[in-house]
């Protein structure tokens, strides 16, 4: 059979349907991404230990000769397989339960490595299970790896000998090395992974670097093949580490090299300018209730200046939830309109919508603008009137879902795009939004966010988007008090709530799960409002709410509360964008061991956004000791990013940046957080080679960047 780089790993011998699946849901189709699925760390059996050295407790190695070999039966009747080791100083044992076909394949008089941790049992000292190997095992071809024929094969690559192929003068691959250990996953053993890489070790001289020549020379870089294959089956550890440096540089690179090039592309584009007036900051600032925060004031000036230029602005408006963003978004609207351009302003659901149109028709009541909504449900007649006033001109400002990216929208002069909770859009419809306009200019773009996103990890991800940050809260926001309830004391906690809603309040519940699962134990929605409705709040109106149900009914239960006729709404993390619903005073979340620090902040912050004294209620079906300490975070803190600091050690980043299925990515920006110097270090060399180079020249590193485009997906 002739296997290749891009073979499928079902041609590979000992791969069925079954291994394959396990394979698959890693990531792994090919060949070729099997040799890039790397170990999770690496025990070092280098050393074999003479069996007169040995000592209890010592993880080693040691080479021997099977002077006996017997299965016998252990008091409670298990097949008990043991051997008795010998070398040139001593003798030793080791022993086996439940595995009586040993005696099948081992044999006495064969020479053997073992590996493993010497222990004190069966009347003595011993090996109790060790790893072993067959020292004669030797068998260079035993796949029939045939290397021509692949696309990709760069046999010049290949090393005169094979024994540079990460085998020792054995063939060892569990035992008498530095043995690679891999994430042990969908029932995939190490062992078994370390078997069927090292059939395919030839191949590895078969992967073109795609990483150029200069900077693999002037960064010190190992060669890709090499870097693959000691990875795996490193002759050392500082060979290793040289391996590791290879793969960290050579992600981040890749990552850069995608974050920059999209800038580029982004600086070619023209917007128009809108020159600040200083007549009309100081009447908009002037018009409003309340001082702008310190944070406010410099976000607002950061924006206002970006609008000023000719190229277009590309800025996230990130700060807790309460701290302010709409009202720094309406200035940069205002400014829009009053110089005659307009602003369209985004959100993820209609009542995230209305609730903003409403603010800023509130905001801007001194101003003659003409503000506007559309959404999913703005009826047939008032959208054609809509539509008609926006490609005239006559609407300043509109506020909308994702109904106003529809094709038929024609805008007048479109200068300003703001979405709100932006990561709620998909990618095509956060590039609908930024498309140039027919007059050939790109609107301005502002993002904004609750989540706080720490600053390595912004410069890391968002390499082409400005970030403005607002760090101070509006002064007179009230804390929300917030408990870890023991589940004994559950039933104080309803009677406390059932008070707070006899005088008016209303209560938020999340649970992690939509509905019934096998999960034992978790919480979903809808059982959970079954049980509320049923029993404890029986007298009280209980909805529910979760991202399986249609937008309609959504929106119809949300609208419920909003309006006061329920009391409590069971929901999902549906929840968590910015409604604002000030009589809530309650926040009741349902294993909240399974929610990160920075999302349970953001389901904090639904309460307390009114005049009432609010509270916050943890309940944890996991009372350990580590999910406690992670918990009380909370108690102690009430600022957004210090949370998002620690989620961010312990649950990665890709979490913290709402990413599904980010394995690959959350890998090497955990890495790069963790080495904040080099990031800099890396980034200068890929802007340095993107200015000096063209990209799409370089196919095999323009598709390997093109992996790495998540950034752009992200921001
Ligand atoms: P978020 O950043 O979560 O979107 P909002 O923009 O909704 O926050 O503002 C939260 C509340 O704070 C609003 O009711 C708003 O009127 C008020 N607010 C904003 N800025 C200030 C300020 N500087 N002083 C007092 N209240 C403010
Ligand atoms: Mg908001």
């Amino acid at each position: 059979m002739s296997v290749n780089l891009n073979s499928n790993i079902t041609e590979l011998s000992g791969v069925g349907e079954n291994y394959a699946k396990k394979l698959n849901k890693l990531g792994i189709h090919t060949v070729r991404e099997l040799l890039f699925y790397f170990p999770r760390r690496w025990d070092d059996f280098s050393k074999i230990t003479p069996i007169r050295d040995l000592k209890v407790g010592e993880t080693v190695s040691v080479r021997g000769v099977i002077w006996d070999i017997a299965t016998k039966r252990s008091r409670k009747g298990r097949p008990v397989t043991e051997i008795i080791l010998t070398d040139d100083t001593g003798t030793t044992k080791a022993v086996w339960f439940n595995q009586p076909f040993l005696e099948k394949t081992l044999k006495k008089g064969d020479e053997i490595f073992l590996a493993g941790t010497l222990e004190f049992s069966f009347g003595g000292v011993g090996f109790n299970s060790p790893v072993w190997e067959k020292a004669t095992e030797v068998a260079p071809n035993a796949h029939s790896v045939i290397l021509s024929g692949a696309k990709d094969l760069d046999s010049s690559a290949m090393p005169q000998n094979d024994k540079n192929i990460g085998m020792t003068e054995y063939n060892l691959r569990h035992t008498g090395r530095i043995v690679p250990v891999y994430p042990e996953t969908e029932g995939l053993t190490s062992k078994w992974l370390r078997a069927k890489i090292a059939s395919l070790a030839k191949l590895v001289y078969g992967i073109k670097d795609h990483l150029p020549e200069e900077i693999k020379r002037e960064h010190d870089l190992m060669e890709l093949s090499a870097t693959i294959r000691t990875m795996h089956y490193p002759e050392n550890f500082a060979e290793l580490k040289k391996a590791q440096k290879r793969i960290f540089f050579d992600n981040l690179f890749c990552l850069f090299c995608a974050v920059c090039s999209n800038r580029k592309r982004n600086d070619k584009n023209r917007a128009v300018a809108i020159e600040y007036d200083e007549k009309i900051g100081a009447e908009f600032v002037a018009s409003l209730p309340y001082q702008l925060t310190d944070s406010q004031r410099k976000a607002a000036w950061q924006i206002l200046k970006d609008l000023s230029l000719s190229s277009p602005m590309n800025r996230l408006l990130e700060g807790d939830v309460g701290s302010g963003k709409t009202v720094v978004a309406a200035m940069a609207c205002v400014m829009t309109a009053k110089k005659g351009y307009q602003a369209a302003f985004l959100a993820p659901t209609e009542i995230l919508a209305k609730q903003h149109f409403e603010s800023l028709k509130n905001i801007l009541t001194k101003f003659d603008v003409s503000i506007a909504l559309l959404t999913g449900s703005t009826k047939p007649a008032e959208k054609k009137e809509t539509l008609k006033r926006l490609a005239d001109g006559d609407i300043q400002i509109i506020v909308g879902t994702h109904a106003l990216l529809s094709p038929e929208i024609k805008f007048w002069t479109l200068a300003l795009v703001i979405v709100d909770e932006q990561h709620r859009f998909g990618v095509e419809q956060r590039e609908a939004l930024k498309k140039v306009n027919e007059n050939g200019m790109s609107p301005h773009f502002l993002s904004m966010s609750a989540t706080p996103i720490p600053r390595t990890l912004a410069i890391t991800v968002f390499g082409d988007l400005e970030i403005s940050t607002l760090t101070d809260m509006p002064p007179g926001r009230q804390k929300v008090e917030t408990f870890l309830v023991p589940a004994e004391k559950r039933s104080d906690g309803y009677k406390f709530i059932d008070e707070q809603i006899e005088k008016g309040r209303q209560v938020f519940v999340i649970c992690p799960l939509v509905s019934a699962s096998d999960k034992l134990g978790v919480k979903s929605a809808e059982e959970e409002a079954e049980r509320l409705r049923s029993g404890t709040f029986k007298h009280r109106k209980v909805g529910l709410v979760h991202g399986r149900m249609k937008a309609e009914e959504k929106e119809k239960t949300m609208h419920e509360f909003k309006e006061g006729r329920t009391n409590i709404l069971v929901s999902t993390s549906v929840i968590e964008v910015g409604i604002d619903i000030s009589n809530a005073s309650i926040m009741v979340i349902e294993g909240a061991e399974r929610f990160g620090l920075a999302q349970l902040h953001q389901f904090r912050g639904r309460v307390g956004r009114g005049e009432h004294k609010s509270y916050c209620f943890l309940f944890s079906e996991n009372r350990s000791e580590q999910t406690e300490e992670r918990l009380s975070a909370l108690l102690k803190s009430d600022n957004g990013f210090e949370l998002a600091e620690r989620d961010l050690e312990i649950r990665g980043p890709g979490e913290l940046l709402g990413l599904k299925q980010s394995g690959k990515i959350d890998e090497v920006l955990f890495a790069a957080i963790k080495n904040p110097q080099s990031i800099a270090e890396v980034r200068t060399a890929a802007e340095k080679y993107l200015d000096n180079n063209n990209l799409a020249e370089n196919q095999l590193l323009s598709e390997k960047v093109a992996q790495f485009d998540l950034a752009a997906k992200l921001e």
